[in-house]
């Protein structure tokens, strides 16, 4: 099945229902009228002179416009490219120029940014252009920006005019020659182990694996599925907007983006059955109900992604958000995303502590250094082999070559499973520190320091060091109005961990290196402390 296929089966099923909800856009589609706005739009995209291979970007946060292009791209075989909205004019330069974008359809701005200024910035060219004729010495891809609002902007065309093209004739011709095992949508890693690389996902992956996320939360087209995690990340857009057209759910968005108020307000107006989030936004939730109550009754399911939920969090879910059914788990871009999942009737602790069991239609091993396969119970690298593992990294030969072996994609990520095959995610290879012969794994260092009562976070790492190899560094984060020497932390550590496991350096600093994605940037914590060290 391709993208459009999913769109076509989901029209036919259940035309007239609800697709997708809007509160603040004011828009509310039926599964028919979408595709019809979505034929539209491909039909504009085809009269720009589009082609089927070509790459289009987009960057905005959560709108119409966001799902219309996501349709109308796959619908004529154009391979979207997400960007992130937090990106900046340099993050910008180097999405669109590594994969070659030709078109950028993006929004005129978001919170504070001026997203059409800082284009202007970076294409000064476009004061001057024929609109779709764009020349741009950095970035010489790119020929048409397509711009979200009212107002027309000089060298850009109008988002409302493309999408505004009565011509659909040729779209189903073009559709018919779609194959699933194109690639369809390029989606950067977050960047926390390095540069962001961009994983090539084809129809098959994305569009299947949609649906086997949504299966185990047994979604039906009687549910209305709240979306308040971006669209750019698989999470948003593969998980949500396609999980939900592959069972003619509906899709509710609260807003362009997360507001704690906002969704739950949209949860109750809106009667939804199923929530997606991290679990700091469940946490951000709960806070604000413990004020103002709501009327949550009708929700049932949803699912909690991308770190560990702590077991409190996860039991007030339960009771104060109704969600009884709510599944954790665990997944990476380069797997479309989701290979591990929780039942909606696992018990609680496997929910909390594990990331679930594999999904269908996939293969999982665990491999120590040498390759060979560990017994159940220790600890080495989750690996992963099926129709979920992406086609490549765009344009990185090697990198793909060192990540994809024999079909198996290294997922990088340190795991365990128990007798049952539920999985337990420990860290990353990357991260383990082998000091002396001796493996330490920073998570567990973490909670250890954790523990202590002045400290609000803590990064583990490893640093070089002659004798050893590497040393444990950790970087901590004081509580507020608290103030700690790394003298105590180290005192506070070393009789009740193992010695090996002490941080020999510990520096107390005010934040950490993170990705726009907010996740900590342990490469860059190593680099500074090594330039520190001398
Ligand atoms: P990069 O690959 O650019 O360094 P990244 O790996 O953080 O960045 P993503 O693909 O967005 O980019 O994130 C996938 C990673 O997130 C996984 O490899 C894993 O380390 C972590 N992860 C995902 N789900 C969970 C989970 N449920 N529990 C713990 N870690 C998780
Ligand atoms: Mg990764």
């Amino acid at each position: 099945l391709t993208i459009p296929g999913l769109l076509r089966a989901a029209v036919k099923a259940h035309g007239a229902r609800e697709a997708l909800v809007f509160p603040g856009q004011e828009v509310r589609l039926s599964y028919r009228a979408f595709a019809e706005r979505v034929d539209a739009l491909a039909a504009g995209f085809l009269a720009l002179g589009l082609k089927q291979g070509e790459r289009v970007g987009i960057w905005s946060p959560n709108r119409l416009e966001w799902v219309l292009t996501q349709f109308a791209t796959a619908r004529i075989g154009v391979i979207l490219v997400n960007i992130n909205p937090a990106y900046r004019v340099t993050e910008l330069e180097y999405a669109l120029n590594k994969v070659g974008c030709v078109a950028l359809v993006t929004a005129a701005r978001f919170k504070s940014s001026d997203y059409l200024a800082m284009l202007r910035d970076l294409a000064p060219e476009l004061a001057t252009a024929t609109p779709g004729q764009l020349q741009a010495a950095r970035l010489p891809a790119l020929r048409a920006v397509i711009a979200m609002g009212e107002e027309a902007q000089p060298g850009m065309l109008r988002f409302d005019d493309v999408a505004r093209t009565p011509d659909v004739a040729a779209l189903d011709a073009i559709e018919a020659t779609l194959d699933p095992n194109d690639a369809i949508n390029i989606q950067f890693t977050s960047g926390t182990t390095g540069r962001p690389k961009g994983a090539t996902l084809t129809h098959r992956n994305i569009v299947n694996n949609a649906a086997q996320v949504t299966a185990r939360i047994h979604l039906t087209e009687a549910d209305r599925l709240c979306i308040p995690v971006p669209l750019y990340h698989c999470f948003g857009m593969v998980m949500g907007v396609l999980g939900a057209v592959s069972k003619g759910a509906a899709r509710i968005f609260p807003g362009e983006a997360f507001e704690p108020a906002k969704t739950l307000d949209v949860l109750a107006a809106e009667r939804c059955t199923a929530c997606y989030g991290v679990p700091t936004m469940f946490l951000a939730m709960l806070q604000d109900l413990e004020d103002n109550p709501r009327d949550l009754t009708s929700l049932r399911t949803g699912i909690m992604a991308g770190a560990l939920c702590p077991v409190e969090i996860m039991r007030k879910v339960q009771a104060r958000m109704h969600m009884t059914e709510v599944t954790i788990c665990y997944g990476m871009t380069e797997t479309s995303p989701v290979s591990f999942q929780s039942f909606t009737d696992d018990p609680l602790d496997k929910r909390c502590e594990t990331v679930g069991r594999v999904h269908p239609h996939l293969e999982v091993k665990i491999v120590g250094e040498d390759g060979a396969i560990v017994p159940v119970g220790q600890r080495g690298e989750l690996c992963t082999r099926g129709y979920s593992v992406m086609q490549g990294y765009w344009d990185e030969p090697e990198k793909t070559a060192e990540s994809i072996r024999d079909g198996w994609m290294f997922t990088g990520d340190l795991a365990e499973f128990d007798e049952q095959g539920f999985c337990s995610i420990v860290g990353r290879v990357k991260d383990m520190i082998i000091r002396g012969g001796e493996n330490v794994y920073p998570r567990e260092v973490e909670e250890f320091l954790m523990s202590h009562p002045k400290v609000a976070d803590v990064q583990v790492f490893g640093g070089p060091d002659e004798k050893y190899g590497e040393e444990v560094c950790a970087w901590v984060v004081p509580e507020r109005h608290q103030e700690v020497t790394p003298e105590e932390m180290r005192a506070f550590a070393k009789d009740r961990i193992a010695h090996f496991k002490v941080p020999r350096f510990v520096r107390i600093v005010t934040e950490f290196p993170l990705t726009v994605t907010g996740k900590p940037q342990k490469f860059i914590m190593r680099d500074k402390e090594m330039e520190l060290q001398g």
